[in-house]
C-alpha cells in the first residue's frame, strides 16, 4: 500500500554566494533540538532490532533519513537520491534539502547544517512477527513513495522482531546557520506540525504493510517554532496526498 508523490518541478534554490555558510555559527539561526518520538504501529530498525538488542535504540542515520524524506515529498529539494529526478544542485545553486542535509558529488558538495544523533537506549518489549512481503506497485509518474499511515495493520506470529507497544524515544538534533527558509522546512519535516497541520511519519521495516507509523515533537517551549515559509509546500494535489496519508488522529 502506498501513494506516489511527483518530483517538485520548481522547488526553491538559493545562490550559494549569499548562503551563511559554517565558517562560524550564528547563535540565532543555530541550535539544539531535543524530540520525542512516539511509535503509533509496531516498529522494527532492521539494522538494529535483528539482534534484539536490550535496551534498544533508533539510529541517528534512521532518523535523518525519515525526516530528509519528507522535506523532499514536501517539495522542498531536487531529489538528487533517486532515480528520476528532474536537476541537481551544484556548488554555485543549491536547494533547501542539499543545503540543510548536505551532500557529496564528485569533487564538490556541502556539509550538512543539521547534525541527528542516536535516540537514548530505553527498554523494549520485543514480539516478533510475519510480515507480508509487499513492494509498491509502480505507477506512471516518477515520483515519491509515500507510505500512509495505517493503524490497522494485521500482525501475526513470526520471525521478525518488532516492538509493539507504544514506545518513545528521546533523541537530539543539532542545527547550524540556517536561513529561515532551510528552518522552516527543517522544522516542519521534523516535526510534522503547523497550525492545524498534525500529521505522523513513517519509519523503519515494512511500512508498506502498516508498520513504523510514528509521531515526533519537540520537546521544551524554548525552540522556535516553524515559520510561516513553510505555508508555500503546505498547498496543492501532492499536499492534499501527503496530509490524507499521514493523518492519524482520529
Ligand atoms: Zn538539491
Amino acid at each position: 500500500m502506498s501513494k506516489r508523490i511527483a518530483f517538485a518541478k520548481n522547488f526553491p534554490v538559493k545562490q550559494m554566494s549569499e548562503d551563511i555558510g559554517q565558517a562560524a555559527r550564528i547563535g540565532a539561526n543555530s541550535g539544539v533540538l531535543i524530540c520525542q518520538l512516539t511509535t503509533l504501529t509496531p516498529l522494527s530498525i532492521r539494522s538494529v532490532f535483528k539482534n534484539t538488542p536490550n535496551p534498544a535504540w533508533i539510529p541517528g542515520s534512521s532518523l535523518r533519513g525519515m525526516v530528509r524524506n519528507m522535506a523532499e515529498v514536501l517539495g522542498a529539494g531536487c531529489g538528487r537520491l533517486t532515480d528520476g529526478a528532474t536537476a541537481v544542485c551544484t556548488a554555485e545553486r543549491t536547494c533547501v534539502v542539499c543545503r540543510v542535509f548536505g551532500y557529496v558529488e564528485k569533487e564538490e558538495g556541502t556539509a550538512s547544517k543539521v547534525k541527528f544523533r542516536d535516540s537514548d537506549r530505553i527498554p523494549v518489549k520485543y514480539d516478533r512477527i510475519d510480515v507480508p512481503f509487499e513492494r509498491p506497485a509502480p505507477e506512471g509518474v516518477a515520483g515519491w513513495i509515500l507510505f500512509p499511515h495505517d493503524d490497522d495493520a494485521k500482525t501475526y506470529d513470526g520471525k521478525e522482531p518488532f516492538v509493539i507497544e507504544e514506545t518513545k524515544f528521546r533523541f537530539r538534533v543539532d542545527y547550524l546557520n540556517l536561513d529561515a527558509e532551510e528552518y522552516a522546512i527543517f522544522r516542519f519535516a521534523l516535526e510534522l506540525k503547523y497550525g492545524a497541520v498534525d500529521l505522523c511519519h513513517k519509519l523503519g521495516f515494512a511500512k508498506a504493510a502498516g508498520f513504523g507509523s510514528c509521531v515526533v515533537r519537540v520537546l521544551g517551549d524554548k525552540a522556535r517554532p516553524v515559520w510561516p515559509e513553510i505555508e508555500r509546500f503546505l498547498k496543492g494535489a501532492s499536499w492534499d496526498t501527503i496530509a490524507k496519508a499521514r493523518s492519524y488522529r482520529k
